[in-house]
């Protein structure tokens, strides 16, 4: 069978069962019927350079072939990106498991127990080791969230307004590059130093500190912090979370903040990414902490709850008064981190630390009794060494050992050891530095060799300043999952409490949750993409080079515009980028002046925070009557703005779910006025194989390889948001993170790399007639639910022809005034019928916007029409006065068995109504683990984490308020 036919969900018979709904004769001439013709210039678009579709089997063996020209070596290159052992048991049970991977962001706490517990395991993992009260739930990578840190550190500083932040030479070099970058984008000044001077003399509201520097050395930062604070400023500290078992937390050496990468817990290299960065501060920041942050609260029983904590705030991600754009983030690679901690525990973290460094130590000692210099002698993993005019003859006498090291310049040459390397490593990368003794030498000298190796750890021993002396991950959860059975089945036990893909449709608008095929997933974890370093020589990763081009060259065709960067790696990354070269472009034309994007209302939150982070003014554009971009409001605005205009930002089809007729006049006015027309392609879905954004008005829009292109959600990250342009924006797509210049908005030049083998494998085998198949049948699913859920719940907006996109807005606003039902309530209620909501008052408040995907078939549809249906009934006895809206079923969702299995039960619906309010539910039902959650008090009393044991105790009856004492 095609693959098509297993991507998409309906049949052929449920398709004209479907369209006799709907009322259009066949699937061509609905679809003729919702897109307007203007943007559909032609019969169908073309997809030059886009290959026919393979089978799955053909797809692997040509992703096999390219991967073949990927070779691995071993990777002691460091420069963030570390060799690391990932258990079996986490890439089997994790990574690889529909259950985590296909999961959506914990907004609906209810049913995301299990992610959330896991990532306030790596949020606590990450408190202890760097000492800090709160931190998060993980950021997009380590160079973006040291950037977020300097913004952090220049708004929470209440001493130093203004200022400058001084930041350390020593950082790694894609550190440096997007820290500058996103400092000069807002006119913020960084100066950069070693502070072997001391501080910089002048006001500073932050220093960015490295604990580690990019050749290795390990930095007292105690000192310069404490000048730092004396002064007024705030101390941000970038560190290495393996080194902090050993080293002094940064918050025992008086940092406000630190952040790093969590890579070497468990996560591969993946060609850079995605790996999940990491942020925490001490207390009193917390509120203004970019992304998530995972909170402890109480459940309708009064116990505790996971959710995500100020939640409201993120949200929208304050729109203009925005002060990060992260939405996306990494939060299955935080999972893997945060487990690979529960795994090994503090003990077993500690001797990796202390194997590598004790390698990094017999290293070094074979170099300096050779007679090399070595840059440092307090190094953790990382070794630096001077070659003079030796470096590539060292490099090519490693690779010759199968090992890559990194070269610094002609005459240094660095090696950093991981987890994996073993003493055979160490003594290949000797001779490949002729250190080694020779093969020959007899056997009493080589027990001298032998002492010597032994004795090194002491002589390039951490100094005891350097060495951490306090406790950390003293939670029983780092202590109670040492055995692979345990560990297995606590994992399962946490993915068991969640609703994923694996078992309901997630019907979020906006967020495209389809289909995630096994076969797209399975070449992630093949050592040729996982195994490579982002900075190895060109001629090892030639299959990578191959799969991106195909990549960008295909993502051109669909989009119709001339250039693509796979870099940002989430859809607000590319927002940030796109603008960037907006703003960038007019500024090469002497048009400095025109900062002004103009935004519909209803556009989505990353819109107008990314634009804040470009340093661009927002000004609104109002929505007419039936949802869409008001012309005259957009024309009076083009007028009262004039040479301001830097362009416009529209989502297309609009947020609203429906194909605007006059998308094109839109851009014509804009590009009129001398502005630039950033088209959202989130909603990419319903245009592919359709119609051209680059044909009908864009200039510049991002995709959402995890919406479109089914790269999973993994509950939260990662992302790829590729930028693409037209012709004249080409120069301004994002540069090189380590070359020098300031251009990039990753620290990797492709971003989350490792996870683009999923799109090129869905491309490849659905080819072009497959994803205009695709796109046509989203809309054919999107219209039939319309169809059969209006007589329920109005559909808000439709187009033209009465049809609506790929998604629908269901407003429930007049049965909520009639009832006081809310559209929350209908939220909670649908986990009762074992369905992940709607997404909820997004872009129109008290409604819910419903996108089923191509992939869903009739069958499911049918069941969520089905429970729609139940809940309208539901909410139409409270409306007409039969029962209370307290009293309701709705209200008292979702509930979990143990309320159901109470020996007393007072309320005023039977237990079976509860439970299984339609038949189909007695043979298959999911229970959720908790009853609703107390979103005010979570917020209140701001917990981050985990709670004590007890807490969970239901004999502890105190126990069950224990984690909420209050520490905000
Ligand atoms: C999802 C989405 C974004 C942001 O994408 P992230 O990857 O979450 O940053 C932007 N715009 C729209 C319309 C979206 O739906």
């Amino acid at each position: 069978m095609p693959f098509l036919d297993r991507h998409i969900g309906p049949r052929p018979d449920d398709v004209a069962a479907m369209l006799e709904a709907i009322g259009h004769p066949s699937l061509t001439e609905l679809v003729d019927a919702a897109v307007p013709a203007s943007i559909t210039p032609h019969e169908q678009a073309e997809f030059r350079g886009l290959p026919r579709a393979l089978s799955e089997g053909e797809a692997l063996e040509r992703i096999r072939r390219i991967a073949a020209r990927n070779r691995p070596a071993v990777q002691m290159i460091g420069q963030g990106y570390h060799e690391t052992a990932t258990p079996a048991v986490l890439r089997r049970n994790i990574l690889e498991s529909p259950g985590w991977y296909t999961s959506y962001t914990p907004y609906q706490p209810e049913i995301s127990q299990g992610r959330l517990e896991a990532l306030l395991n790596f949020q606590n993992a990450i408190m202890d080791l760097t000492g800090l009260d709160i931190a998060n739930a993980s950021m997009l990578d380590e160079a973006t969230c040291a950037a977020e840190a300097v913004l952090l550190m220049h708004r929470s500083n209440r001493k130093v307004k203004g200022g400058a932040v001084a930041v350390d030479s020593r950082l790694l070099p894609q550190t440096l590059n997007v820290v500058r970058g996103r400092l000069a984008a807002l006119d913020l000044e960084a100066v950069v130093t070693d502070f072997s001077g001391g501080l910089p003399e002048q006001p500073l509201f932050g220093v960015l500190l490295a604990q580690i520097g990019a050749d290795g050395e390990l930095i007292d930062v105690a000192p310069v912090a404490e000048a730092a604070r004396e002064a007024g400023a705030l101390v941000t500290v970038a560190t290495d979370p393996l080194a902090l078992t050993l080293i002094p937390s940064p918050g025992s050496l008086g940092a406000d903040v630190a952040v790093g990468s969590s890579q070497r817990f468990g996560v591969p290299l993946f060609y850079g990414g995605p790996h999940a960065a990491f942020i925490a501060v001490r207390q009193g920041m917390e509120r203004s902490l970019p992304g998530r942050l995972v909170g402890v609260s109480t459940d309708s029983s009064g116990r505790p709850a996971y959710r995500l904590a100020l939640q409201t705030r993120e949200q929208h991600i304050r729109r203009e008064k925005a002060t990060s754009n992260i939405c996306t983030a990494q939060a299955l690679l935080a999972v893997v981190a945060g487990a690979y901690a529960v795994y090994h525990g503090p003990e077993g973290l500690r001797r990796i630390a202390e194997d590598v460094h004790a390698r990094a130590a017999r290293l070094a000692a074979g170099l300096a009794d050779a007679g090399l210099e070595l840059l440092h002698e307090r190094f953790f993993d990382t070794v630096t060494v001077r070659v003079p005019g030796g470096a590539d003859r060292v490099l090519a006498r490693a690779l010759e050992e199968g090992i890559n090291l990194r070269r610094v310049d002609a005459d240094t040459v660095g090696v950093s050891i991981g987890e994996p390397h073993t003493d055979e490593h160490v003594a290949a990368v000797l001779r490949a530095f002729e250190a080694a003794p020779a093969a020959d030498d007899d056997a009493h000298t080589g027990d001298t060799a032998a002492q010597a190796a032994d004795a090194a750890p002491e002589r390039f021993a951490i100094p005891a300043e350097l060495r951490r002396e306090d406790e950390y991950l003293s939670h029983p959860i780092f202590h109670s999952h040492r055995s692979e059975t345990s560990m297995m089945r606590y994992l399962r036990e946490l993915s068991d409490k969640d609703l994923a893909l694996d078992r309901t449709m997630i019907p979020l608008g906006s967020c495209t949750m389809k289909l995630n095929a096994a076969a797209e997933l399975e070449p992630i974890s093949w050592p040729e993409f996982a195994g490579i370093h982002p900075l190895v020589p060109a001629d090892q990763a030639e299959g990578w080079a191959e799969l991106i081009g195909d990549l960008e060259g295909w993502l051109s065709a669909i989009t119709g515009y001339a250039a693509v960067s796979l870099q940002p790696n989430a859809g607000s990354q590319g927002e940030y980028a796109g603008l960037l070269a907006i703003r960038d472009y007019h500024r090469d034309r002497g048009d400095e002046q025109r900062r002004i994007v103009l935004i519909p209302a209803s556009a989505h939150g990353t819109n107008a925070a990314s634009a804040v982070l470009a340093a661009l003014k927002v000004v609104a554009v109002a929505t007419a009557e039936d949802g869409s971009i008001l012309l005259e409001d957009l024309a009076a605005k083009i007028e009262k703005y004039g040479e301001e205009v830097a362009g416009i930002m529209i989502t297309y089809p609009s947020t609203h779910g429906v194909f605007e007729g006059d998308v094109a006049e839109v851009c014509r006015m804009v590009h009129e006025a001398g502005g630039q027309v950033y088209l959202d392609g989130a909603n990419l879905n319903a245009l592919v194989g359709l119609a051209r954004p680059g044909e009908f008005g864009g200039d510049v829009s991002h995709l959402n390889l995890h919406k479109t292109f089914c790269i999973p959600h993994g509950g939260g990250g990662p992302g790829v948001g590729p930028v693409a342009v037209g012709e004249h924006l080409r120069p301004y797509l994002p540069a090189d993170p380590v070359a020098e210049g300031t251009g990039a908005v990753s620290q990797a030049m492709f971003g989350s790399a490792g996870v683009l083998p999923i799109t090129w494998m869905y491309l490849a085998m659905m080819g072009p007639e497959g994803l205009a198949q695709a796109s046509r049948t989203a809309i054919l699913n999107a219209n039939y639910l319309a169809t059969r859920l209006d007589p329920y719940f109005p559909i808000l907006y439709t187009g033209p022809s009465g049809l609506v996109a790929h998604e629908c807005i269901l407003d429930l606003r007049p049965l909520t005034k009639a009832s006081g039902i809310t559209a929350e309530d209908v939220c909670k209620r649908l986990m009762d019928f074992g369905f992940h909501a709607p997404t909820l008052a997004f872009p129109v408040p008290g409604t819910l916007m419903v996108e089923p995907t191509e992939s869903e078939d009739l069958a499911e549809l049918d069941r969520f029409v089905e429970a729609m249906a139940a809940i309208h009934a539901e909410m139409t006895e409270v409306s007409e006065g039969r029962v209370a809206a307290e009293e309701s079923v709705l209200r008292r969702a979702p509930h979990t068995a143990e309320v159901l299995a109470a020996d007393e039960w007072d309320r005023a619906y039977p237990r079976s109504q509860a439970a299984y309010p339609v038949p189909g539910l007695r043979r298959a039902k999911y229970w959720p683990a908790v009853g609703r959650i107390d979103g005010t008090a979570g917020d209140r009393n701001l917990v981050c984490e985990c709670p004590p044991l007890s807490a969970f105790d239901i004999e502890n009856e105190a126990g069950a308020t224990a984690g909420s004492e209050d520490r905000a």
